[in-house]
């Protein structure tokens, strides 16, 4: 049997279950074997009779004395049975199993594992009921025990089916390829692959447990960073990168043009930027800070610099909205500089993405900004020299390659991130990428107050919220969904609440609403009305999660917080407080749950990007917090990054020696080529 076989190849797995596996994600040997337990129980003790402690689930051995079985009422058979040890002598009980009492008889011997309990009415004698195992053995027969695994299992696919069937598996499995190189085996003394896969279902002890689990998150770890370093390598080797030697007056102009001077932080990243620029590798650097720390000044300053060394440059946003935020923005911070600033989108006429499209091929243009449809084929750059991406995560690995491959040489890349990104994920997730940090915001900036409120004190939020509008700021109310039909839920939804709103407290106030099935030409009206003052209230869904910049706006309510995780409420919560004003944030929701409150209580109390990221993914896991952010890098399925951090950085540390070992890395190629194939050299060969 391969690892690659249909999960029909199985002893006891037919179509009928192998349709039910499949719901479970198993299609194949490798799947059903890799379908990890989420927990053990360990059988492992057997205890005498005479030494049973009520309220706990043990397991005995003993012989069956006696087997007596009674309907009481109408369908509810009760089966009883006496066993003893020779410490002493304990009932088991089973209601409603019919068959089972043929199946017994005194005198053979069983094993049973249940819950201990004082018998109902049994005057202080114990049984032995919930049993949720029981073997029948022959005579000489030992009862299976030890540690068990506890697999997700559905009601169709049981607990045992799953035992039964990963027994079979792996009692048949012969070619297991190893994964690490045999130099790192040796030398870490680490479990063989094919050993592991196995302990980690069927375990001998504890310590071997331990191992196997290590074993392969390690080797989950260790091809990541092994993948993400070649990534890396390629980008960089055999690859002429641009050389930003020249850097005078004009990026001098543009910081000195700034209303304001450089955070510490700011100045740091910037000199970071500027020596790889100036270097002929080619810059892969992340630059990462939270809402409103100031990463597109650096940004302005990175592009003003490829432009005077004579290049282009290019800058992608995820949204139009953003991207045409940050041409209004670069246009009025790059003035005075005579440097050509284009705009590039889907939306534009045909006749004017083919004026832009030329102006980029002839260079007319010095820097472009615009959504993905600056990654379309028929865009061709002059010389491009520099490529920024805005919040990377709404973009794969392979569309920043894409955008990359449209220079003739290597141009520098920089991406901007403002997802604070725990320090685990950066390491594992851009481990190809060096990182820059702005950690400290503008000066002056206040904190946003934050409250968690129930919605029976919404007419109180709102009142205030009309008062703040009357003494001249302006609000925003932020709603998880747009239209009631999305789903059958009671929450209200935008227009709804827009609803509600406008006609109700806000009466006489202008109010809008914005949200994602509105035309663009319709959203952007809205905007424009919001950012010029003459709406004061905007409802809205999450469209305005990114880049929107409205310093008048002091305060925002968020309905039904709940239902936004901890990293995106931050993202809005960024909206407000960029003014001189005093600002607040709300979030209403009606759930009582101990872990909603203990959630949406974490916002009330840190207000820092980077911590609270930690704390959600602490509370969530990182597959709810990346959700669907592309990474574009495999799944993990054993390793935890918050858990096993020690173990992250082991595997780094080996797959960096592997790169510089010849011998590691010819035998780390072909398993990178067949395991991870998909993934990676899709990548790497863009
Ligand atoms: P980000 O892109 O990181 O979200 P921005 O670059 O949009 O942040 O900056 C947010 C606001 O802060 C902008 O209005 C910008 O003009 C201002 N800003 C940026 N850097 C500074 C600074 N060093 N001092 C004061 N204000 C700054
Ligand atoms: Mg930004």
């Amino acid at each position: 049997m391969e690892l690659s076989d249909d999960v029909r190849m199985v002893k006891h797995v037919g179509p009928k279950k192998a349709q039910l596996l499949k719901k479970l994600g198993i299609e194949t040997v490798y799947d059903l074997v890799t379908y990890y337990p989420r927990a053990y129980e360990d059988e492992s003790t057997i205890s005498h009779i005479s030494e049973l402690h009520a309220g706990e689930r043990e397991s005995v051995l003993g012989t069956i004395m006696n087997i007596s079985e009674r309907t009481v009422r109408r369908n509810m058979t009760i089966l009883k049975v006496m066993i003893s040890d020779g410490t002493g002598f304990v009932q088991v009980v089973w209601f409603n199993q019919r068959y089972l009492k043929k199946q017994l008889k005194t005198g053979s011997r069983i094993f049973i594992k249940g819950k201990v309990q004082y018998a109902y009415g049994g005057h202080g004698q114990l049984s032995i009921s919930n049993i949720s195992d029981y073997q029948i053995l022959d005579d000489e027969e030992s009862p299976e025990t030890g540690i068990q695994p506890v697999y997700a299992a559905t009601e169709k696919i049981t607990q045992k089916y799953l035992r039964s069937i990963m027994h079979a598996v792996l009692d048949e499995m012969p070619a297991v390829p190893e994964m690490l190189p045999e130099s790192l085996l040796q030398k870490t003394g680490m479990m063989r692959r094919r050993r592991a896969m196995s302990a980690i279902h069927f375990p001998d002890d504890y310590d071997e447990l331990r191992q196997a689990r290590e074993r392969l998150a390690f080797e989950e770890l260790y091809i990541i960073q092994c993948g993400l370093f070649l990534l890396k390598k390629e980008s960089r080797d055999n690859k002429n990168g641009v050389r930003h030697l020249i850097s005078s007056h004009l990026v001098d102009k543009v910081i000195k043009g700034f209303p304001y001077t450089l955070t510490r932080d700011q100045e740091k990243a910037w000199r970071e930027i500027e020596a790889d620029m100036e270097r002929n590798m080619p810059m892969r650097r992340l630059l990462e800070g939270d809402v409103g720390s100031g990463k597109t000044a650096i940004a302005a300053l990175a592009l003003t610099k490829t432009v005077e060394n004579g290049y282009q440059g290019a800058l992608m946003a995820p949204t139009e909205i953003l991207a045409r935020q940050h041409y209004e923005n670069f246009s009025h911070m790059l003035e005075g500089t005579g440097i050509n600033i284009g705009f590039l989108s889907g939306h534009l006429t045909k006749k004017q993405r083919d004026e832009m499209h030329d102006n980029i091929s002839s260079h007319r243009v010095d820097i472009v900004i615009g959504t993905h449809a600056l990654i379309q084929d028929s865009v061709t750059f002059d010389s491009l020299g520099l490529v920024v991406t805005d919040e990377q995560h709404r973009f794969g690995v392979e569309q920043r390659a894409a955008l990359e491959k449209k220079g003739h040489s290597s141009p520098d890349v920089l991406v901007m991130t403002a997802t604070p990104i725990p320090r685990t994920m950066t390491l594992t997730v851009y481990g190809d990428l060096d990182i820059s940090v702005i950690h400290e915001l503008p000066p002056g900036r206040k904190p946003v107050r934050t409250f968690l409120r129930t919605p029976d004190r919404r007419t109180l939020i709102y009142q205030y919220v009309r008062s703040q509008i009357e003494e001249g700021r302006q609000a925003y109310v932020v709603c998880p969904l747009i239209e009631t039909s999305e789903e059958s839920t009671d929450i209200p939804s935008a227009e709804e609440v827009y609803a509600e709103l406008s006609n109700g407290i806000f009466n006489g106030i202008p109010c809008g609403i914005v949200h994602g099935r509105l035309k663009l030409t319709e959203k952007e009206d809205v905007m424009r009305r919001f950012h010029d003052g003459s709406i004061k209230l905007l409802v809205a869904t999450t469209v305005i999660e990114v880049g929107v910049n409205v310093p008048n706006a002091s305060i925002m309510v968020i309905e039904n917080a709940d239902r936004f995780g901890l990293a995106q409420l931050h993202q809005l919560r960024g909206r407000v407080g960029r003014g001189p004003y005093k600002s607040f944030c709300i979030l209403v929701s009606a759930n009582r749950s101990d872990k909603a409150r203990e959630r949406l209580g974490i916002m009330e109390k840190i207000s820092d990007g980077f911590r609270l990221a930690e704390e959600d993914l602490k509370l969530r896991g990182p597959g709810q917090f990346f959700g669907n952010m592309q990474h574009g890098l495999p799944d993990l399925k054993i390793a935890d990054v918050i858990g096993d951090m020690d173990l992250l950085v082991k595997a780094r540390r080996a797959a960096i020696k592997t790169m510089s070992s010849n011998e590691e890395l010819e035998e780390l190629m072909p398993i990178l080529a067949t395991q991870y194939k998909r993934q990676f050299l899709r990548i790497t060969e863009n």
